[in-house]
């Protein structure tokens, strides 16, 4: 047997022993209602891991568990009919099961005990099996732990139950920090020569892009011309092309790019406040326009988002809404005022033919794609393609806006992570992010500044500081002390050397990303394969 399918072997037994094992355990419990609700549960688990399975290739993360919750309904009706064969079929189980429950329910049913005895011992021999074949070739009990340890967590109904747990760790933290995060504040914060800005207006723009991969963007030389409105004003921006995200889903990368938190530390952004807070320290009034969905429990996100003075949400339609509101909100601004604004992307998520009105239904049937892909996955490329020609529209839009109110104003734009597109060849359904292996285009994301003509005129010299550092390779949890730097603030303790504006910025070794458990993986700076 080769090593690949002694692995399947031993993972199947023990999946399908665990299982079985619970099951007769709640079942021989079934008529307490405490064990019916844990079996229904435990059914609905098992639906989540087929799902996780089939369209992810892996195990039920962390990560994902805390997605759950974020995900919108639109978002989740997406997903599904992203995978509709996949969601039939489970959908197809799910009523069997419930229809078996009801009825079992209605006549009372209780299994023998001579049965119950069968499936525990069934369920017994299958988990030993399982342990069998991983301990072949392994020396030493201690050894055998370390090797058997990581791969049964990932096996179904442990994944899920680890997944929890590290949920629960992360939920318990979060509180036993609360405290301490309410009352943060910055120390020492100061607008930098506040004497000379007093009277000049200001405005800094934050776009958080969703889901796009830098390698669909012409500005980062793809050869579909995905972004000619940003590509024609190429020589204003400055470009990033070796930026790569922390995390390669929302509500993991986000808190590292808007707080002080990296990868390794990422407990800072549960104890202290984000970039929100030191702006607004600073004098800044501070905008999160969000057109993502607004969140019924508290994560991360809220808390950044609720940090700024005014929040706003569209109703879920197209992102240029963003740029409507924009424009209202810095009609407002005073004269001699001042103020950063964060704009929160749909961006490219999932259902990508959802993500653009039909007037930007721009690229078709596959032409001018570099790749020639079957022809579901040369139409979700299509529909992808036309969700950055739609971003790009209305980063430009942005950008006119600032050009227009002759204050001294800049913008970033960067996304929170990639996503995988059929990147391995005519076979490969991958499509998405969030994947248990990190890939390259899950992390590589587009990243550049624009600075108006009066800031570049208060702020001599600025454009070829950050210019200087434009081949650099950085990541995401550079994007704090780049912002300090943009907006010309400064407080104590900052880590100036990690803001992309100073000349001491060096290129890290390796790439530190946080995956789907939440442990942080190193990669060569090349990235993932
Ligand atoms: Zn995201």
């Amino acid at each position: 047997m080769t090593r690949g399918a002694a692995f399947v072997v031993q993972h199947g037994l023990l999946t399908v022993g665990l299982s079985v094992g619970l099951a007769s355990a709640a079942l021989a419990a079934y008529h307490r209602p405490l064990a019916r609700r844990l079996l229904h549960l435990f059914l609905f688990f098992i639906l989540l891991e087929l799902f996780y399975r089939f369209a992810y290739g892996g195990p039920v993360s962390s990560g994902l568990l805390l997605s759950v919750p974020e995900t919108s309904k639109r978002e989740t009706v997406e997903l599904l009919a992203g995978h509709v064969i996949l969601t039939c079929s489970l959908s197809l189980v799910a009523l069997l099961a419930i229809y078996a429950m009801v009825g079992s329910w209605n006549t009372n049913i209780r299994l023998p005990v001579r049965r119950i005895i069968q499936m525990g011992i069934v369920s017994a021999s299958m988990v030993a099996a399982s342990l069998a074949i991983g301990a072949s070739g392994v020396d030493g009990p201690r050894r055998m732990a370390a090797v058997m340890l990581p791969e049964a967590e990932a096996t179904f109904p442990l994944d899920v139950v680890n997944a929890f747990g590290a949920v629960a760790i992360d939920f318990v933290d979060t509180r036993r920090r609360a405290a301490a995060r309410a009352v943060f504040e910055f120390r020492g914060v100061t607008l930098v020569d506040h004497e000379s800005r007093r009277s000049a207006s200001e405005v800094y723009v934050v776009v958080i892009g969703e889901t796009s991969r830098r390698e669909n963007w012409s500005l980062f030389g793809y050869t579909r011309a995905t972004t000619p409105r940003l590509d024609a004003i190429r020589d204003s921006l400055v470009l990033f092309g070796h930026v790569s995200s922390n995390a390669t889903n929302t509500i993991l990368s986000l808190p590292l790019a808007l707080t002080r938190a990296a990868p390794a530390t990422r407990g800072v952004a549960r104890s202290e406040k984000s970039i929100v807070t030191l702006f607004k320290q600073a004098g800044f009034a501070t905008f999160w326009l969000s057109n993502q969905e607004r969140s019924v429990l508290s994560n991360p996100i809220a808390r950044i988002a609720a940090e700024a003075d005014h929040v706003w949400f569209t109703g879920g339609g197209f992102d240029s809404e963003l740029v409507g509101e924009l424009g209202e909100e810095m009609a407002r601004i005073p004269e001699g005022g001042k103020a950063v604004i964060f704009l929160h992307m749909e961006g490219s998520h999932f259902g990508y033919v959802a993500r653009y009105p039909a007037s930007f239904d721009h690229f078709r049937d596959g032409q001018g794609a570099p790749r020639q892909l079957p022809e579901r996955q040369s139409r979700l490329v299509d529909e992808y393609d036309n969700t950055v020609y739609f971003t790009d529209h209305n980063v430009r839009a942005v950008i006119d806006k600032l050009a227009q109110c002759h204050c001294r104003s800049g913008l970033v734009f960067f996304s929170d992570h990639g996503e995988r597109l059929f990147d391995n060849g005519l076979t490969d359904n991958d499509f998405g992010h969030g994947f248990p292996t990190i890939s390259r285009q899950e992390i590589e994301i587009p990243f550049f500044v624009w600075m108006s003509s009066a800031y570049q005129e208060a702020n001599p010299g600025r454009i070829e500081q950050l210019r200087a550092n434009a081949g650099s390779v950085a990541q995401l949890h550079n994007l704090f002390e780049t912002l300090v730097d943009l907006a010309g603030v400064d407080y104590h303790d900052r880590a100036s050397s990690l803001s992309l504006f100073s000349d001491k910025f060096r290129s890290p070794l390796e790439l530190d990303v946080l995956n789907m458990d939440q442990d942080t993986v190193a990669f060569d700076v090349a990235g993932p394969p």
